[in-house]
């Protein structure tokens, strides 16, 4: 689904991302990002696991204000999803396998944004999954360039967003949806 800023032309990113199996996607300016310091509180509180094992999650992506910071220092935001079946709500390999092609379909859409905008922010899910065993906190990020800190780390209401964009954040039963971002 195409849908269009109205502050950039966006017809030459509209025409490579077509091109990919982006479920939807969107345009909106970084000032309208819908923040939560309850979403970064979940973090802390370790609601997913992830909390201070990479460099893609608290505390290592900073103060939940700096990271607000970052995210505004951007004037346009970009969001997309992908949609996967999968068998039924306990398919925890489905599950696995739904974020592991939507980390790549993340890699092949910051390429074509990195193409064109300098130092691109990109969130995505869930922390970071690329090595097997992350260097945090002892040593630096091995590839900072694939590492995409989850769009809840920087305290984002990704539901929320999702309504007000227009697009869908359940995209019905067996199905897993998920979400990145990419500021510029
Ligand atoms: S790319 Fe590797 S070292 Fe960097 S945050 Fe991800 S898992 Fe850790």
């Amino acid at each position: 689904m195409e849908r269009r800023c109205s502050v950039i032309n966006t017809s030459k990113l509209n025409k490579e991302l077509t091109q990919l199996p982006i479920n939807e996607y969107v345009f909106f300016k970084s000032k309208d990002v819908i923040f939560s310091d309850e979403v970064r509180m979940i973090c802390e509180k370790n609601g997913c696991g992830m909390y201070g094992t990479s460099w893609a999650c608290p505390p290592a992506v900073d103060s939940i204000q700096r990271c607000k910071e970052q995210c505004l220092h951007y004037e346009h935001a970009f969001m997309f999803t992908t949609a996967t079946v999968v068998k039924n709500s306990y398919d925890i390999q489905g599950w696995i396998d739904a974020r592991r092609e939507h980390e790549k379909l993340t890699d092949d859409v910051a390429k074509i944004f990195r193409s064109y905008y300098n130092n691109c922010l990109i969130l995505s899910t869930e922390g970071c999954s690329v090595c097997k065993v992350c260097t945090y906190p002892n040593n630096p990020c091995r590839f900072p360039n694939s590492m995409y800190p989850a769009t809840e780390s920087y305290g984002i209401l990704v539901m929320q967003q999702a309504q007000v964009c227009n697009i869908k954040y359940n995209n019905g039963p067996n199905t897993v949806t998920y979400f990145s971002m990419i500021f510029f």
